[in-house]
């Protein structure tokens, strides 16, 4: 299981994601406190951000550890924007690692993060083509066909869980997807963290970022939808 967060809000640094709270990406990297599946995410990283004169997200990604990045923190610092998306990696036994395999996968405005692993059989049905042989691509591949055909972001999450799921029982299938405006996640079979409050802000991440009073766990088989200010936890 890999690691991910979002932020949606008004203007933060990628800094407030990785390395900035005490238990950001950086250190979910090394000594991630809930991971059930893997004990360290150094199979590569990747950060994303939106700024309001592009049309689509500006992603940096590598297949190093996260913390092997001189650059990455003064570019963390520096790019600023209402919607982030990192992600730190820990490949499935199988997949490449390479830079097209680490998330988030991207098409047009939308990202996507994947923690989790779902046998390849089971998504390749559901999209034309992607980015990379990786299972998380596959899956990307899947809700950002949906979206385009007129979806939202949050309904190709779900319609690609449930349909991933159905045809393999075993995947663990957490995504996080974004398209500037709005986040989607999923919570299904690993941990998902929300934390309100913060000017209007949220932040969902596979574990809490900090320790301070306002995250709450997402039940499992669960979809988020978030907008500024608001939040939406419904049963997949
Ligand atoms: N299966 C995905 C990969 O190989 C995600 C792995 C994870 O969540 N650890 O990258």
């Amino acid at each position: 299981m890999c690691r991910h967060a979002a932020w949606l809000g008004p203007p933060r640094s990628l800094a407030s994601l990785v390395h900035e709270p005490e238990y950001g990406l950086l250190r979910q990297a090394y000594a991630p406190r809930m991971q059930r599946h893997a004990t360290v995410n150094a199979d590569g990283f990747g950060v994303a951000w939106y700024d309001p004169e592009l049309g689509e997200p500006v992603r940096y990604r590598r297949a190093v550890p996260i913390w092997a990045d001189a650059n990455l923190p003064g570019l963390a610092r520096t790019a600023r924007s209402h919607c982030l998306l990192a992600a730190v990696r820990s490949a499935t036994e199988g997949m490449p690692v390479e830079e097209s395999a680490t998330a988030p996968f991207a098409r047009g405005r939308w990202l996507l993060s994947h923690n989790g692993r779902v046998a390849r059989q089971a998504v390749r049905p559901l999209a034309d083509d992607a980015e990379s042989p990786c299972d998380s691509a596959w899956l990307a591949a899947a809700v950002f066909a949906r979206a385009a055909a007129g979806a939202s972001l949050a309904e190709g999450v779900a319609e690609v869980v449930t349909l991933a799921a159905g045809k393999d029982p075993e995947a663990r299938l957490n995504l996080l997807a974004c398209d500037g405006e709005s986040l989607a996640a999923s919570a299904w079979g690993d941990t998902l963290f929300v934390h309100l409050g913060d000017g209007e802000g949220v932040l969902v991440a596979s574990e809490p970022l900090d320790d301070r009073p306002g995250w709450r766990a997402v039940p499992d088989h669960s979809l988020v939808t978030a907008r500024p200010g608001a939040l939406r936890v419904e049963p997949l």
